[in-house]
């Protein structure tokens, strides 16, 4: 038998219900906001994401899906949306000197990783992008998006970790300071920090070594490098979530791992969810647009991973129910075939479900079929029927007694 790429997951009929509702809820909030929808390619030059992304990331430098095509050029299946985004909005031309664009995404990313709970090579995210506003009022503005959103699938108990990298100058100073810190301590760090300090030194921060977290626990505050602007910047969002009653924890050694970030970044996390707890998160990337070849626009966004929304969703037992039952399912005389499609195809037209059986059966099986889809009526057709232009209406409920004629002249109706 031939099987699905490790880490690519079927979404199967119980779940795909559970797929429809995170869009809704995700379309609706985005909307809410005044944010419209963007869909990118699912593949970009792979240029987009190791210029985008940054070649030193885990994501360009171990996760890509990338080949060269038939026409030798290099592609990659976007391991993630932003920078797929900024490209889309820059040829697009889809920000206009001094106004602020909106836009929201949801689909497929593909990251050669290792899988596990919560960790897929093929997931799905949501995400936010507001564009060109360089203030921290869209920081908070996409926190808020967030927020309603985590609200509106159904999960209160969560964590918004939020830290500050400030701009450049002083993300590089405290670079500098993080990697004299931890180089008078390379021999005691974990293999894998040792080459982060080479290539990424802050995403040291992010190890999960015990022994690299009991360094880091007397490492350099990055928030006492950030200069007079990029401090008052975070303590404006800072005092506007507290404001707005959104809970928060900063957390100095949130770094997230891609070079484009700068100022706030941010991250959901969930307790439920085991070692992958992080289920969403972002930030502000300002250097992003012009590293893509397009004019300085600030910009700030998040993502969620919506398969670790759902493993949230399925610890509540909150997931939506799959596909409805049909109100109807015609049991017809096979050689009445087109007349009991006649006659589905009417009810259908007046929005209802309504299935027919396909395998030519007796009228007992077809009746065991009805009652096992836990169809509410059965539609039955027979040489009577047929001639007198209509079907009898059966009522499936407390063991099928009731059943009438309902002619299609009328506008039929399902009604007991
Ligand atoms: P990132 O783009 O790495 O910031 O990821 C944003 C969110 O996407 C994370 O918080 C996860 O919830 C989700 N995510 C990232 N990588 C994966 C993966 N390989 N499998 C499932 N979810 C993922």
């Amino acid at each position: 038998m031939i099987q699905a790429i490790r880490g690519a997951k079927d979404i199967l009929p119980d779940s795909a219900a559970s797929w429809q509702f995170l869009y809704d809820v995700c379309k609706k909030a985005s909307e809410q906001y005044g944010y419209s929808e963007l869909r990118t390619p699912i593949f970009e030059k792979t240029e987009v994401f190791s210029r985008g992304v940054g070649e030193e990331t885990d994501i360009v430098g171990k996760e890509m899906y990338t080949f060269t095509d038939r026409g030798g050029e290099s592609v990659t299946l976007r391991p993630e949306a932003t920078a797929a985004l900024v490209r889309a909005v820059i040829q697009n031309s889809l920000v206009q000197e001094g106004s602020v664009s909106r836009l929201w995404y949801f689909g497929p990313f593909f990251r050669y990783e290792r899988p596990q709970k919560g960790r897929l090579r093929q997931f799905h995210q949501y995400g936010a992008e507001c564009l060109n506003s360089p203030n921290p009022e869209a920081d908070v503005e996409t926190l808020l998006l967030a927020k309603r959103i985590i609200n509106g699938v159904g999960i209160d108990s969560y964590k918004l970790l939020i830290n500050s990298l400030g701009n450049g100058e002083s993300r590089a100073a405290y670079r500098a300071a993080l990697v004299d810190y931890l180089r008078a301590r390379e021999s005691s760090l974990s293999g894998e920090s040792v080459r982060r300090l080479e290539t990424n030194p802050l995403r040291v921060l992010d190890s999960k070594d015990a022994k690299d977290i009991e360094i880091l626990a007397e490492a350099p505050d990055i928030l006492k490098y950030l200069d007079e602007d990029s401090r008052s910047r975070f303590d404006f969002v800072i005092n506007s979530l507290e404001k707005l009653g959104l809970q928060y924890e900063i957390d100095k050694r949130l770094v997230r791992g891609l070079d484009y970030y700068s100022h706030t970044v941010f991250e959901f996390r969930s307790a439920g969810l085991g070692s992958q707890d992080s289920f969403g998160g972002g930030g502000r990337y300002d250097g992003l647009f012009e590293q893509l070849g397009g004019k300085p626009t600030p910009a700030v966004g998040f993502a969620f991973g919506l398969e670790r929304i759902l493993l949230i969703l399925e610890a509540l037992s909150a997931t939506p129910a799959g596909a409805p039952s049909p109100d109807a399912v015609v049991v017809c005389d096979d050689a009445y075939f087109a007349f009991g499609e006649l006659v589905a195809e009417k009810l259908r037209g007046g929005g209802y479900r309504v299935v027919s059986d396909l395998r030519r059966r007796s009228f007992k099986a077809q009746m065991r079929d009805a009652n096992r889809m836990g169809a509410r009526f059965a539609v039955i057709i027979g040489e009577d029927e047929a001639a007198k232009g209509g079907f009898t209406l059966k009522d499936m409920l407390n063991g099928g007694g009731e059943q009438r004629f309902v002619s299609l002249k009328d506008d039929p109706k399902l009604e007991a």
